[in-house]
């Protein structure tokens, strides 16, 4: 078995003590992670602090370079990245190949993309220029339902603008970025990136840390809220991508069994354990039915196994604690509505719950008002469309959401009135390294990807010079 090691100053080393991580599919533990303590942890700023200037003085086209190198080991190590994953987070094989090219592009993207410094004011003399100057250590905390993306979507620009960091992942799925850690070691200066384990204890610390000058994080909504703040007291940068409720609002004109598809595909990739899933769909009374029966179909011919078997197409629920979460809010909804296809726990070791279709269910119920993040689908009817977006808005969350229509002008009109950071149209689950990502409300705050995701790794600089008049 490989013997897993943090990244500290350059160095592979174990921990100051070690943890089992599971396999959801088994809930048998199949590796050891080291675990950092508060000395290890200061050790890992202190390295990113130091190396701070060099990588910030190297020019981004050096830096972008090393980016792009990474990207490429990763790409060489995809097999082995993939398999680990699906091992430590459950999801199918071929999912997990799709989350570490993803997350080759990423960094591929960002390797592709500069900021230029922006004239502002040329005039009398007076040169007014904008530089972006990167900000220093930041703090990358990630979870454990894309536990190698959400890395990169951090990482990627962090390191193009100069930035170097630590990264903390989640305590259920930290052996992805310990791998990736072994390339980072390979390919960049000591110092630049970090990786750090622990089992929860040293998220706060290390958010607080007076030496990290910004905390990229994604997480629930309920601990985001902890990093803000923690980050208050040092007047640091965050940003926060945080928990979603995003709804599908049908319209009348479309064949309910085709969008019903596609809907399904966009609730249940990942065992619905997606920030933005299809959380619950809207759907008109004329088309309930239809589009009921079709998911359930869906639902019912959907091969619920270990991530690792090939067919799989729904894994296991990543953690005890999410799958308990999911359990009860099913208990809840099968007292409250219908339930058309799965329902219960799998009767087998590991966290396994079938796809979930629950209809006639209220908006008030805990299945419709929560993020149930995981494979249960509330399905919802509606008359008027005025009052279905302002039901959907209906929510502190603002994530994401999909509108689906025949008539594009009219299901795009439909999608600017929904109150949310992204809404897709006739689609779901499309997010690239080049368009900007961020929620709405309660669902985050700045954001990542595209340009707008690398000015979030900087500061503005402004210069604002005349020349001296003559003496
Ligand atoms: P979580 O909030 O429990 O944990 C996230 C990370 O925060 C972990 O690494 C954890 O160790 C760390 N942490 C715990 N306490 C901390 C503290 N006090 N200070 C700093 N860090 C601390 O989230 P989770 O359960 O791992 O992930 C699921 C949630 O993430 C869902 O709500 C999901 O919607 C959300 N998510 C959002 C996005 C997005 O881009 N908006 C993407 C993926 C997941």
């Amino acid at each position: 078995m490989h013997a897993f090691r943090m990244l500290i100053d350059g160095q592979l080393l174990d921990g100051s003590s070690s943890f089992d991580v599971l396999n959801p599919a088994t809930a048998e533990p199949f590796a050891r992670c080291p675990k950092a303590d508060e000395s290890m942890l200061d050790a890992a700023v202190a390295a990113a602090k130091r190396a701070f200037p060099g990588w910030a003085a190297t020019p981004i086209d050096q830096r972008a370079a090393l980016v792009a190198t990474l990207a490429d080991r990763l790409e060489a190590r995809a097999a082995e990245f993939a398999s680990l994953l699906t091992s430590e987070q459950g999801k199918p094989l071929d999912q997990a190949m799709y989350e570490i090219m993803g997350s080759v592009f990423t960094l591929r993207a960002f390797a592709a993309m500069r900021i230029a410094p922006r004239t502002l004011r040329e005039a009398g003399g007076n040169v007014v220029t904008e530089h972006r100057t990167p900000l220093g250590v930041v703090a990358a905390i990630t979870p454990w339902n894309f536990p190698v993306i959400l890395v990169m979507n951090k990482l990627g620009p962090a390191l193009v603008t100069g930035n170097t960091m630590v990264l903390k992942p989640a305590p259920t799925t930290p052996l992805t970025t310990l791998l990736f850690g072994e390339i980072c070691a390979e390919v960049l200066p000591a110092g630049v990136v970090n990786t750090i384990c622990d089992q929860n204890e040293l998220g706060a610390k290390l958010a607080g840390h007076p030496d990290v000058a910004k905390v990229a994080f994604t997480g629930s909504t309920a601990t985001g809220k902890k990093v803000m703040a923690t980050a208050a007291d040092g007047v640091k940068r965050v940003t926060l991508e945080l928990g979603g409720n995003d709804a599908a609002i049908v319209l009348d004109d479309v064949d309910p069994r085709q969008v019903a598809r596609k809907v399904y595909g966009g609730a249940m990739a990942n065992a619905g354990q997606i920030c933005v899933a299809i959380k619950r769909a809207y759907v008109p009374a004329a088309l309930y039915d239809d589009f009921c029966d079709e998911l359930a179909t869906l639902a019912k011919a959907a091969i619920v196994d270990d991530g690792a078997r090939q067919g799989t197409t729904i894994g296991p629920i990543q953690n005890k604690m999410q799958f308990d979460k999911v359990k009860a809010l099913l208990d809840d909804a099968r007292e409250r509505g219908t339930i058309l296809s799965g329902g219960e726990a799998l009767d087998r070791p590991g966290y396994f719950i079938p796809p979930t279709i629950v209809r006639d269910l209220d908006d008030e119920a805990p299945l419709v008002r929560e993020e149930q993040f995981g494979p249960v689908l509330p399905v919802l009817s509606y008359q008027d469309i005025d009052d279905v977006i302002a039901r959907a808005n209906a929510s502190d969350y603002g994530l994401g959401g999909s509108v689906w229509g025949k008539d594009l002008a009219r299901a795009t009109d439909v999608a600017r009135r929904i109150d949310t950071g992204t809404v897709w149209v006739n689609q779901v689950l499309a997010i690239d390294a080049t368009i900007p990502f961020r929620g709405a409300k309660q669902s985050g705050l700045g954001g990542e990807l595209g340009e707008a995701g690398l000015h979030e790794y900087t500061q503005a600089h402004i210069i604002n010079a005349v020349a001296l008049e003559d003496a």
